[in-house]
Order: structure tokens, then C-alpha cells, then sequence
């Protein structure tokens, strides 16, 4: 909120910085489950990411996040599911166990895919879709902008497009952050 000095009316002002970049992009595979008893076949997706954070301008760099890092922070994320398998673990449908070196999979109780361990992530959502592949990014990049005392945000907004003009958003108030 600023007051300009003029009698005009107070304006409310924000910043917010976007990053989407060749490289933040990773290709991996899934499928997902639908409504139902309804089951997609394993495919693959290039996957892009486009990360933009709300936030008060840094007192001392006039900034609101410094991209470097944050290029840094979101090229990390997708290096750690680029050529993997993406298997949901809290899905009801889909059981996921363990056998050595392997990851089993199983839909409604039925065998379905062998994976090696080190091709997959586990990770922690209801599904694969992009809706809640966008929440797990933006949740995992809040917990590094977390350790890293970022200060000033007041929310996160992350694309994930599994297509040319076919993407999710997903976007969080930060109230602790600011
Ligand atoms: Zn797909």
C-alpha cells in the first residue's frame, strides 16, 4: 500500500516475479486413475514448470525473489523427477510395494508394473495429475524458501503444462512467510 503524496486515493501496489526456462522441464512417466474403475496405460509427458512468487520488494535489493536462486531451487525440483516413473502413494487404488532392487505396483489389488527402485519417485500425492504435480512442486519449493529464511512472499503460483496449451495452476496464500 503506498500513499502518494498528491490527494490522489491510496494505491495498493504488488510485485511478483516469473520463472519458466528451457531447462526447468522434465520427462517422465505416469498414469493416472480416474473416477471409477478406470485406469490410464503408462505414457510419458515433457513436462514444464513455471514458478511465480508474490511478494513485498526486498528493502535493500528492491527485488522480490533473486532469480538466480530461485532457477537454482526450481531446476532442482525437476531434476529430481526428470526420467523417472511417477507413482502416487496415497492413492487408494494403486498399491505400491517393495521387492529388493524393485518397486511393484498393483491396481485394485492386481499386478500391474515392475519398476527398478532408482527409475522411479515415490511421491507423496493422491494422483499424477498436473493439478497435484503443481502442488507438489510449489509445496516442496516453499519448504526450501522456508530454510533459506525467505521473507517478504505472499504466495506461490506454479504451472505445470504435460502439453502445448494444456497446464495446471496451483497457487498458495503465504501468510507465514511474510
Ligand atoms: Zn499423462
Amino acid at each position: 500500500m503506498s500513499q502518494s503524496g498528491n490527494g490522489r486515493p491510496q494505491a495498493r501496489e504488488s510485485y511478483r516475479v516469473s520463472v519458466t526456462k528451457d531447462y526447468l522441464v522434465f520427462a517422465s512417466a505416469h498414469f493416472i486413475t480416474f473416477a471409477g474403475h478406470r485406469c490410464e496405460g503408462l505414457h510419458g509427458h515433457n513436462y514444464r514448470a513455471r514458478v511465480t512468487l508474490d511478494g513485498a520488494l526486498d528493502p535493500e535489493s528492491w527485488f522480490v525473489f533473486d532469480f538466480v536462486a530461485l532457477k537454482h531451487l526450481m531446476r532442482d525440483l525437476c531434476d529430481e523427477i526428470d526420467h523417472k516413473v511417477l507413482l502416487p502413494l496415497q492413492n487408494p487404488k494403486i498399491q505400491i510395494g517393495y521387492e529388493g532392487e524393485s518397486v511393484t505396483v498393483a491396481y485394485e489389488g492386481k499386478p500391474r508394473y515392475v519398476f527398478p527402485k532408482t527409475d522411479c519417485a515415490l511421491l507423496p500425492v493422491t494422483n499424477t495429475t498436473v493439478e497435484m504435480l503443481a502442488q507438489l512442486l510449489a509445496t516442496r519449493l516453499r519448504a526450501e524458501l522456508d530454510k533459506r529464511g525467505a521473507r517478504g512472499l505472499t504466495a506461490i503460483e506454479m504451472e505445470v503444462e504435460e502439453n502445448f496449451g494444456q497446464s495446471a495452476f496451483y497457487r498458495v496464500e503465504l501468510e507465514s512467510l511474510t
